[in-house]
């Protein structure tokens, strides 16, 4: 697979994780255990436990549950979708502008 290839599937994938993540049964993840190493070997919680299960929340809009996930919701949530927004505006809407503009004869 080239470079062009893997850099479109990780585009695709990147552009349609919002919809994964709203598809994801939460009752289904909310009883699952947590992957988190930290915990795994101190059987405490740590900072990051339970982010997951709260952007997965968040972006179904039970914001009550996300915030009892982990509170650091409020500060991860907001930059992950800034950056996914800015990923959109260069990777998405950019390959369209320029194919628009490509099939209209324009190329610069
Ligand atoms: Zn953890």
């Amino acid at each position: 697979m080239n470079t062009f290839i893997r850099k479109d599937v990780g585009t695709v994938f990147v552009a349609l994780l919002p919809l994964m993540m709203y598809l994801v049964p939460l009752d289904w993840l909310a009883r699952q255990e947590t992957l988190c190493l930290y915990h795994a070997i101190t059987g405490e919680f740590c900072v990051g436990c339970g982010i997951s299960k709260a952007l997965v929340a968040m972006v179904q809009f039970e914001f009550q549950r996300a915030w009892s996930f982990n509170r650091l919701v409020v500060l991860v949530g907001p930059l992950l979708a800034w950056q996914w927004a800015l990923f959109a505006q260069r990777r998405i809407l950019g390959c369209w502008f320029q194919y628009t503009r490509k099939s209209r004869g324009h190329y610069f």
